[in-house]
């Protein structure tokens, strides 16, 4: 199918963007990557009289190393983090995580802020800055707010993101010493999105645990350590509690089993590596 038409814009600057959303509101929509709006405007499932591309700020293209950590500007594409990841040993959770997003040529044209505010739930970036406890950077024309990812992810592709706001980026704590970081996860085939995805924070006395593909929404819990008598039934718990669906990927049952199996050794894999 063809998209309805729409007029496009290319932004030079952040404040071109920002008038942009305030005068047209939810008629308008940013496009970064175009990896997931494309097709969705090709299937008229999103149909907007203004695309407003960001891609050609140059304030919006910047991996920046903040207090609050390893802040990305809505420009930066995910081949580009990638690399970085290569470079900088502060977001390895990202290093591991970002090889399993799609292929080498949608990473080189999709961002990792485009996929944030996707919020497909079984979307890697928007699992690793939930389990990391990561926050947004919002902007409108008048008003800047910072969110917490647990708070911006609010339903299935849904988010807490007004209309006229600009996502300008989102910070990942960087690593710290003495925690590990692990990512694992099960689909298909690699490049496809994930049925379960696995990601963990371990300390020697915590344990935290992310889970993308299962319930609407990412989601992160602390769980016991292996070995406690406990962990067996908190991760079970887990596993029921994400309320997993039967759908043409998976059964609810096998989505269950990933959780339990998969969700162990994503916690041993971080316990092993912590730095
Ligand atoms: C073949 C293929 C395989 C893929 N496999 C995976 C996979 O395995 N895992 C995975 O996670 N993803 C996968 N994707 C999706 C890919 O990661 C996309 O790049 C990503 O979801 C969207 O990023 P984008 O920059 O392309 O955003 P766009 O497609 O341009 O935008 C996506 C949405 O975000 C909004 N948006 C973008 N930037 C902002 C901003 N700064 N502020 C506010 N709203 C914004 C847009 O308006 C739109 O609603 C795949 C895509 C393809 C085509």
């Amino acid at each position: 199918m063809k998209p309805a038409p729409f007029d496009y814009l290319r932004a030079e600057s952040r404040e071109d963007v920002l008038a942009q959303l305030h005068e047209h509101g939810d008629q308008a929509r940013i496009i970064a990557g175009g990896q997931s709006l494309v097709p969705m405007l090709s299937m008229r499932l999103a149909k907007p009289a203004l695309l407003v591309d960001v891609m050609h700020v140059e304030s919006l293209a910047r991996i920046e190393a903040t207090a609050a950590g390893i802040r990305i500007g809505a420009g930066v594409r995910q081949a580009a983090l990638l690399e970085w990841t290569a470079r900088d040993p502060r977001l390895p959770l990202l290093a591991r995580a970002l090889p399993w997003v799609g292929h080498a040529q949608t990473r080189n044209r999709g961002t990792v802020v485009g996929s944030i505010a996707h919020a497909d739930p079984s979307a890697e970036q928007p699992l690793c800055l939930l389990t990391l406890g990561g926050t947004l950077q919002l902007r409108q024309r008048r008003k800047a707010r910072s969110i917490p990812a647990a708070e911006f992810f609010v339903g299935m592709m849904a988010t807490a993101r007004g209309d006229t706001e600009l996502i300008e980026s989102v910070t990942f704590p960087a690593a710290q010493p003495g925690v590990g970081y692990a990512f694992r996860e099960v689909g298909r085939r690699h490049g496809d999105f994930a049925i379960v995805a696995c990601a963990a924070v371990a300390t020697e006395h915590s344990v935290r645990l992310g889970v993308g593909g299962v319930a609407d929404v990412p989601t992160v819990r602390e769980l016991p350590l292996p070995g406690a008598s406990d962990f067996d039934d908190a991760l079970n718990q887990y596993a029921w509690d994400l309320d997993a669906r039967d759908d043409l990927h998976a059964t609810a049952r096998y989505r269950r089993e990933l959780v339990r199996r998969l969700g162990r050794e994503t916690i041993e894999e971080a316990l092993r590596c912590r730095n």
